[in-house]
């Protein structure tokens, strides 16, 4: 790939390590077999929560079977209102660390504290820093101390910039294991819960040298728009997708109108393998 001149693309800040020319040929983070950033798609699945042990070994076989490589669940839930299921905590860590090891399934939660990072860390393979977190600027350095993987997602009203400044953060105190996350922006449309920006897939690919993905759940609200907004994902561009999935989404904790349901999930993972050719292009 050519040099980009990121000020002709807009960019007025200085992007020392994340811009693209720092890695002209894109950055792969290898994670236990599996190639982050690499010619396959990596699909990440799992509740958005986890409530329970039944509930997070259930769906956990079932996204593995469907082709799933990683198990998302969040223990840590920063929810909007303080009186909703704020997650299981430490006991949710323990879960998912024993529901991945169970499966073979590699593993990412939320970090929602700086008090809670060396923790998190010890439970997880990756570490999830949400929308809301953003900018917290203590979290992304201390996140930045660790040798292992963060999912950073875009902020819920942040510019592409103010994402990539995010990621230069993290990557400023020393990892530079970064996986961006693409999950829908705040418009003036009230139908969907986000607005899915798919313009940032390819522009970030030109002006950043760190993988990307794309989470279809968050960024419509609706699980019926999931399927075809993951598909776009992975046309635009996306390294892979992170998606929602629960056994039994009326009773869900925490975001069950978003969620596949496995057997919706399994379908999903078979129109994506038939459309590989042309994630390819
Ligand atoms: C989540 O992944 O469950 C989550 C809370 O995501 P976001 O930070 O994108 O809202
Ligand atoms: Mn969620």
């Amino acid at each position: 790939m050519e040099a980009i001149c990121l000020k002709s693309l807009g960019i007025k800040n200085d992007l020392r390590l994340a811009a693209r020319n720092f890695n002209p040929g894109g950055t792969i983070i290898p994670l236990g077999g599996v190639e982050i950033g690499g010619k396959e798609k990596v699909i990440i699945a799992g509740p958005c929560a986890v409530e329970s042990r039944e509930q997070l070994l259930e769906t956990a076989g079932e996204v593995k079977k469907a082709g799933a490589k990683i198990l998302r669940g969040g223990a840590f839930k920063p929810r909007s209102s303080p009186y909703s299921f704020q997650g299981l905590g430490i006991d949710g860590l323990k879960i998912l660390q024993e529901t991945g090891s169970e499966t073979g399934l590699l593993t990412v939660t939320e970090v929602i504290d700086t008090r809670d990072v060396e923790l998190v860390s010890r439970y997880v393979d990756i570490l999830q820093l949400g929308s809301r977190s953003m900018q917290n600027f203590q979290l992304l350095l201390e996140v930045g101390k660790l040798d292992k993987p963060v999912l950073l997602k875009r902020g819920i009203s942040s510019t592409i910039e103010e994402w990539l400044l995010a990621a230069e953060y993290i990557m400023s105190a020393g990892n530079h294991k970064v996986i961006l996350c693409e999950r829908g922006i705040r418009t003036f449309e009230p139908l969907t819960r986000n607005t899915l920006d798919l313009n940032a897939i390819p522009l970030i690919k030109k002006l950043s040298h760190l993988p990307v993905f794309v989470d279809p759940s968050h960024g419509t609200g609706i699980r019926d728009l999931v399927p075809s907004m993951g598909k776009a994902a992975l046309v635009a561009g996306a390294d892979g997708l992170m998606v929602e999935v629960h056994g039994e989404p009326s009773c869900a904790l925490s975001d069950g109108h978003q969620s596949l349901l496995p057997e919706e999930f399994a379908e999903f993972m078979e129109q994506l393998e038939r459309f590989q050719d042309i994630f390819m292009m």
